[in-house]
């Protein structure tokens, strides 16, 4: 039987024994069937039963709920949004674009008020997020964002000077953006479980779906008939016949490293509440829990042919050694701490990297995901839209501009191997490309389509 306590330092610190609760026995039949326990699936059943209690609502989880990202992420509950604000503008124009980044930031404060009402203890602390600039092309590209936020001005990115990030190694500068919470994944995907249970929606753990059609789901323990199905599997999509293509399983990895005394976090120069990243093009960011260890994760593991999801592909020690390496570089004070956890998992990158919320009110079809690394809070949003679609509740929600989109689909292999590999290769080199030259990369502009930037 799987160790899932060994996931990753959350499942290994959460307050639950993470016994799988009863699986499927046989056919069912029901109002709503949600395909994978994540936070979109399970976000999307606690609105549903608030907008309408009578509901009768299944969970189908292949292993438990908070297997897959939802359990195992950095904890940034962010107001980002896979696809920029002025990508957002050329595809929407400003009035949509302004509503799409406004919905993202109030998602942050409904994570946190709901959290709370709810009594789900999940250290949520919203002191925002410090973006480092560690060259002259890096508090370019802070400058750059700052002045783009203010040009629409919802966002309220704040320009930080050299002296207020003196804690980071090399740090010229930075940015400071309020609109984000650190917690404790783990505790908020397995609280908000517990308190569906306690309104009566079944979570079925250790039932893998098999396929889906308009009004059934295949699962290996019987079939559930249901008036709306939501496919809410994420990365997991590339598994499933229908989806295969749809959606990339691309790997983020993460160490975790003891607590450290709060002088050194003095120091260092990040509060409780605090995530931080820098201006690097392959991507890193981190957290301090409420324990006061680093939480600390990048991307760099390769994609694998086929999309292929493996329990192994979550451990690559050439990406962990990389990010010790990475973490001691930016904070020397944390160069000796000891490194306590290592773990991974795929999260979902789209083939034009935006996400999507999409209910078919002919066929009762939903589907929501697609977040890249930016789902923590975008699925509380998605669950929201989701029972207000399927409840037929004409809101803001249901207006935004991300309702029904329809990304195209990933190319056959081996064209999705090559590409995806080589746009990760292209962020490392781009980071490397901006030492030397500094001037910002060619490369990342190149691969700017491929890789979402
Ligand atoms: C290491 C890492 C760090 C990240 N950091 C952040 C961060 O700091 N901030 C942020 O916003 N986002 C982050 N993300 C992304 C974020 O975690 C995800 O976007 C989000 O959790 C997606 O939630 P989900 O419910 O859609 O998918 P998941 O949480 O992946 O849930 C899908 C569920 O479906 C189940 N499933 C799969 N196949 C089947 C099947 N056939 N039958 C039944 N069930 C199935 C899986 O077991 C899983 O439980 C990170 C992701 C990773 C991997």
């Amino acid at each position: 039987m799987t160790d899932y306590r060994s996931l990753s330092f959350w499942h290994d610190s959460v307050d639950d024994d993470l016994t799988p609760r009863p699986s499927l026995e046989g056919d069912l039949e029901t109002d709503i069937a949600i395909v994978g326990g994540g936070l979109t699936g399970l976000w999307s059943a606690y609105y549903l039963n608030q907008r309408d209690p009578s509901l009768r609502i299944v969970v189908l989880e292949k292993d438990i709920a908070g297997f897959g990202a939802s359990g195992r992420n950095g904890g940034w509950c962010s107001a980002l949004f896979p696809a920029s604000t002025a990508s957002l503008v050329r595809r929407h124009g400003v009035d949509a674009a302004v509503r799409m980044r406004q919905a993202m930031i109030d998602t942050v404060d409904e994570v946190g008020r709901v959290t709370a009402a709810e009594g789900i203890d999940c250290d949520f602390a919203k002191g925002g997020t410090i973006a480092y600039a560690r060259s002259e092309v890096q508090l370019q590209a802070a400058i750059d964002e700052a002045a783009e936020a203010a040009r629409f001005g919802v966002d309220r990115i704040s320009l930080l000077g050299a002296s207020s990030v003196s804690g980071a190694a090399g740090a010229l500068g930075g940015t400071l953006d309020p609109a984000c919470a650190r917690l404790h994944p783990a505790k908020l995907v397995r609280g908000l479980a517990r308190v569906l249970e306690s309104r009566g929606i079944r979570i079925l753990e250790q039932t893998e779906v098999l396929d889906y059609e308009p009004h059934r789901v295949v699962t290996t323990r019987g079939t559930v008939t249901a008036s709306s199905v939501i496919v809410a599997t994420e990365g997991y999509g590339a598994t499933l016949p229908k989806t295969k293509r749809k959606i990339l399983p691309l790997y983020s990895l993460m160490i975790a490293t003891e607590p450290l005394s709060d002088a050194v976090w003095d120091d260092i120069g990040i509060a409780h509440g605090q995530t931080f990243s820098d201006f690097r093009h392959l991507l890193i960011y981190g957290q301090r829990t409420a324990d006061n260890r680093f939480a600390f994760g990048g991307r760099g593991a390769r994609y694998h042919l086929g999309s292929s999801i493996k329990p192994e592909y979550d451990s690559v020690p050439r990406v962990f050694d990389h990010l010790q390496q990475t973490l001691g570089e930016l904070f020397p004070q944390a160069a000796k701490a000891t490194v306590t956890h290592r773990w991974g998992g795929p999260l979902g990158v789209p083939r034009d990297w935006y996400a999507t919320v999409s209910y078919n009110r002919k066929n009762g079809m939903a589907f929501a995901g697609g977040y890249v690394g930016d789902g923590l809070s975008t699925t509380n949003l998605a669950g929201r839209t989701l029972a207000d679609l399927i409840t037929g509740t004409k809101t803001n929600l249901t207006a935004l501009p991300w309702v029904n989109h329809r990304s195209p689909s990933w190319e056959p292999e081996p064209l999705r191997f090559i590409a995806s590999n080589l746009g990760l290769v292209a962020m490392e080199v781009a980071d490397a490309e901006e030492r030397v030259t500094g001037r910002p990369s060619l490369a990342a502009r190149a691969m700017g389509p491929l890789t979402g930037h």
